[in-house]
């Protein structure tokens, strides 16, 4: 469902992403991992069509982001890391913003809105403006947003950010449900228990090229004794030396 393909984004002389080639299909929940400045966020807005890439294609479905970049945007719904909302609207109001780029409105629009406000406890906020909002409802009013318009894929920038426990059980199980009913999501994600127990499928990035891609299983087949917890493997491939810096500064 997204194809990416020699995806390469420099910016002047530095390479963000080298490079890269990664397929998730229809259906499945892909983790994007990688340490702080791998190039998670800039591939994700170059597959959200935000960010031009300097080389390579991206599909989604058998549609080129770049060549096409319309028809690619109606098929996704991209949460970014840090979103923008229009502080003067009401939760509702921006909901039937977002339908609205998407050319979609109607009861069919206001009945979903309704139904993500409730799942997220949002209901009584529906007609307050936005600026009075905190940081978590923020965030669960952009999560319902990429939803309101049902696209194919949803490409998400570190979805669990602000949750509260019962927002993230609650949206791990609207991932779940959403890809059962063929959908697809990408999201990235510091977290690696939600990578663990929620990805079907995990790449990571280090440096802006892959290093290691697969199920946990696959993941776990590719590290050393095969039944590591993905902390152990992600600290084996991206952080070996964060002990010896540790102690470097501890001694120093
Ligand atoms: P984090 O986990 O910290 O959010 P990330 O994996 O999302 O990191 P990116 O934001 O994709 O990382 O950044 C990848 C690299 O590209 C970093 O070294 C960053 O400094 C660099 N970079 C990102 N945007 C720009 C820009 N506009 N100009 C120059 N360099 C940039």
């Amino acid at each position: 469902m997204i194809q990416l393909r020699s995806l390469t984004k420099r910016y002047g002389k530095f390479t963000a992403v080298d490079s890269i080639d990664l397929s998730v299909t229809r259906g499945e929940i892909f983790g994007f991992l990688g340490p702080n400045g791998a190039g998670k966020t800039t591939t994700l807005r170059m597959i959200a069509g935000i960010l031009r890439p300097t080389a390579g294609t991206i599909l989604i479905g058998d549609v080129d982001v770049v060549k096409d970049p319309l028809r690619a945007k109606a098929k996704l719904g991209y949460i970014p890391d840090r979103p923008f909302i229009y502080e003067k609207l009401t939760g509702a109001e921006f909901l039937r913003f977002v339908a609205g780029l998407y050319d979609q409105q109607g009861p069919d629009v206001e009945h979903r809105a309704r139904e993500l406000l409730g799942l997220f406890d949002l209901e009584e906020w529906r007609d307050e403006l936005v600026e009075s909002y905190s940081h978590g409802m923020r965030q669960k009013l952009i999560i319902s947003s990429a939803f309101v318009h049902r696209p194919d894929v949803i490409v998400v920038d570190e979805p669990m950010i602000g949750l509260d426990p019962k927002a993230a059980r609650i949206l791990k199980d609207l991932f779940r449900e959403y890809v059962t009913r063929g959908h697809t999501i990408m999201m990235s994600t510091h977290t690696l228990e939600v990578a663990e127990t929620l990805c079907d499928r995990i790449a990571i990035i280090q440096g802006g090229t892959i290093r290691a891609e697969g199920t946990m299983a696959e993941l776990r087949t590719q590290s050393e004794d095969g039944t590591e917890r993905l902390e152990a493997i992600f600290l084996k491939l991206t952080g070996e030396e964060a002990q010896r810096h540790l102690m470097q500064v501890l001694d120093a």
